[in-house]
């Protein structure tokens, strides 16, 4: 699915660091920007794309400073910029951590042991699944959870988006300039997403509404060729054909690893208090891996700034 963008991925050094930050979005990249310029040696290790969920975004409007920039451009002048004062980047999976003593360890998919005082959890957050049948099955043939990677097979062909949230309505009014018609299927009758997202779609002829709808069924032969409605109100089943289906219906936080560790909420997103320390000593989290009012790229940013500042206080 994602594009992966190693360009300028230098091998750590040595294995001992300050602080090490576990993931490449805004959160982790902010922080390291922060950390590495306060002269603290800065590890970020990353298992796939630098710059995080935002590079699978073909349009950010909303961050300071930019009227209108693409996801991989905001993403890669993070790179750039967290590279800029310092930053160390690894290209590895992080597949363990021992988080409880006063050195950290941190052990990567190519075996690699890496050690510091402070950890950054900023592992972002994967889509959620609808959880219904024919949802894996036709996985890769017509089941997408990413716009900008998957829109151009669907040119001219008509398309379903679940969810009314942000990503549902922006995915939304992107597939519009390439398929036939995109329909977005919502539970409710009311948006979830910000209102001028959701005037732009209104005013697109080629985007239509059903509300109070839920997919109950993806079906098709080789590739999908229908979804199956229900009408919560009412009941009622009606199949609706579709070549193709979006899937935006939230975020699962990446928080796996730590869990049994560090302080989640029920649906395991992780606790931190305001300085975005987590109930472990020297461990922190930022970004959409951290329970939050609000996940968009500047509160990442911000949270990644503000747990930058205060881990300091462990070189003083
Ligand atoms: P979200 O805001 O949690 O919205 C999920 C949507 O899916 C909601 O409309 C929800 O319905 C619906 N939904 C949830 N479970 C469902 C189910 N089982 N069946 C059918 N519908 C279901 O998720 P998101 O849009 O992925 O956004 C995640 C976060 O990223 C949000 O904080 C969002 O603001 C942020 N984001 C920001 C931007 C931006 O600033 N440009 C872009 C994308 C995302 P209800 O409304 O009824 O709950």
């Amino acid at each position: 699915m994602a594009m992966f963008n190693l360009s300028g991925m230098s091998k750590p050094k040595d294995n001992v660091y300050d602080v090490i930050i576990v993931g490449a979005g805004p959160g982790g990249l902010s922080a390291a920007l922060y950390a590495a310029r306060a002269r603290l040696k800065t590890l970020i290790l990353e298992r796939a794309t630098e710059g995080g969920q935002i590079t699978l975004t073909n349009t950010v409007e909303d961050y300071p400073g930019f009227v209108l920039i693409t996801g991989q451009e905001l993403a890669d002048k993070f790179v750039e910029h967290a590279r800029e004062f310092g930053t160390n980047f690894a290209n590895e999976e992080v597949v363990e951590m021992d988080l409880t003593g006063e050195v950290k360890r941190v052990k990567t998919d190519l075996g690699n042991e890496y050690t510091s005082k402070v950890v950054i959890i900023s592992t972002g957050s994967n889509p959620k699944k609808l959880g219904v049948q024919g949802e894996d099955e036709f996985a890769n043939k017509g089941v997408s959870y990413c716009a900008v990677c998957d829109g151009s097979f669907f040119k001219d062909k008509p398309l379903v988006v679940v969810g009314g949230g942000d990503s549902a309505v922006e995915e939304a009014i992107y597939l519009s300039k390439i398929a036939s018609r995109v329909t977005v299927v919502h539970r409710r009758d009311k948006l979830r997403a910000q209102k001028i997202v959701q005037e732009r779609a209104f005013k697109i002829p080629n985007i239509k509404f059903i509300w109070n709808s839920v997919v109950s069924e993806i079906g098709g032969n080789n590739s999908v060729e229908y979804v199956t409605l229900k009408n919560v109100k009412t009941g009622e089943l009606t199949k609706y054909s579709t070549s193709g289906v979006f899937i935006y219906v939230g975020l699962v936080p990446n928080s796996e690893l730590v869990k049994d560790v560090v302080k989640t909420d029920e649906h395991g997103f992780i606790l931190t208090n305001e300085h975005m320390e987590t109930n472990v000593k020297g461990v922190y989290a930022v970004g959409d891996v951290r329970k939050t009012v609000l996940r968009q790229v500047v509160t990442a940013a911000a949270d990644g700034a503000i747990a930058a500042v205060d881990l300091i206080k462990y070189f003083d």
